[in-house]
């Protein structure tokens, strides 16, 4: 006997590799040390470099050190943005230690704030193509169809929410109804009608981050970020309204580095070990849906951790879940590089 799970979609969930570039950026040194533990050998095999043997992986896709910000987000973001205008929720996770390019790839280089720039990454080209989509949307159904989009940015620090969008509230709380699902409840929801507002509320929340990580003492690298865009679209059919949500989820990942400090106490041991706990749990949901998709029967554990709960009816379901995983190919790097491809490797 052999039962399809009714929710279960091959294509989705998918895993990208991103090679960073050896020596562009500040970031993870190579004090001068330009020897490679990796290649890419084809456009979804990495071959590592470990002893006794080299090691290969394989992927839905592999982007090595010289693959423009356009091209990632050709092959990893396009798709998604066009499922969430046909009304499914879609997630994209960075993840990889810290310095391997998750925020390069996710927003751009560190300090931009200018959306134009050929580096921008894949949080604003997806506002532009969503954006471009909606545009021809509105065109092609002359004026019976329309959209509403708001966004909303939030931390997950130490599992704590954060509201990135309004630094004077204090911490935020999950809530979960039958209309909305899951949401972090008084979070601020910016409504944009372009991809240059979105930009703007982008910026914002960046910037807040920033801050928050000098005066609040909140180390970015230790910290989800979560960006949200919601979709609202409403059709007039004979006299009858359809009203479609879906959401598309954006997620600058924590540090996936092992705690190198043993001595490290206190808070900032409770600090590592919740890190830990979300990503952690991520690893494990991801892992149980790709095995749902399998056919198998698994319980997914999404209320282990904030970001898991959260992310909870964007992940799995009819949901496109798809994560990026970025490594360094500096042959320093080889220890947590080896861990982001078998991580990798599993949610596949
Ligand atoms: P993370 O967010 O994972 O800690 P970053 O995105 O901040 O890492 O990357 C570290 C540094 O390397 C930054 O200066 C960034 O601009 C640079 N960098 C990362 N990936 C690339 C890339 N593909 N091309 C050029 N520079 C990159
Ligand atoms: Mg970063």
């Amino acid at each position: 006997l052999h039962l399809t799970h009714p929710n279960g979609d091959s294509d989705s969930i998918r895993v990208f590799v991103r090679v960073r570039p050896l020596t562009q950026g500040t970031g993870l040194t190579t004090d001068g040390d330009q020897s490679l533990c990796l290649t890419v050998t084809s456009p979804n095999t990495v071959r590592l470099l470990s002893k006794p043997e080299p090691r290969t992986f394989t992927y839905d896709h592999v982007a090595d050190m010289d693959t423009s910000q356009e091209s990632v987000f050709n092959s990893v973001a396009k798709n998604i943005v066009e499922s969430c205008m046909n009304g499914y929720n879609g997630t994209i996770f960075a993840y990889g230690q810290t310095g391997s390019g998750k925020t390069f790839t996710m927003l751009g280089p560190s300090e931009l704030d200018n959306f134009t720039d050929d580096l921008r990454g894949v949080i604003p080209r997806s506002f532009e193509y969503l954006f471009f989509l909606i545009n021809r949307e509105i065109e092609r159904s002359s004026q019976s169809k329309s959209f509403l989009c708001k966004c909303s940015f939030i931390e997950i620090y130490n599992e704590q929410i954060y509201d990135l969008l309004d630094t004077a509230s204090a911490s935020l709380f999950l809530r979960e109804n039958i209309k909305k699902g899951v949401f972090v409840e008084g979070a601020v929801e910016k409504f944009v009608s372009s991809a240059a507002e979105a930009y703007q509320v982008l910026s914002m929340g960046w910037r807040n981050r920033r801050v928050a990580s000098t005066s609040m003492n909140r180390e970015s690298s230790r910290s989800h970020a979560v960006f949200t865009m919601t979709l609202e679209s409403k059709e007039s059919v004979n006299e009858v309204v359809n009203i479609r949500t879906s959401q598309l989820n954006l997620v600058d990942l924590a540090g996936s580095e092992r705690q190198k400090d043993t001595h490290t106490e206190g808070s900032r041991l409770k600090e590592a070990s919740s890190i830990n706990r979300s990503l952690m749990c991520l690893g494990q949901v991801i892992m149980a849906l790709v095995d749902v998709s399998n056919g198998k029967n698994r319980h997914i554990c999404y209320r282990d951790s904030k970001l898991t709960f959260l992310l909870r009816d964007s992940l799995g379901g009819n949901a496109k879940t798809y994560t990026i995983a970025n490594v360094h190919p500096g042959s320093k790097c080889f220890g947590e590089t080896l861990s982001t491809l078998q991580f990798a490797q599993r949610a596949k």
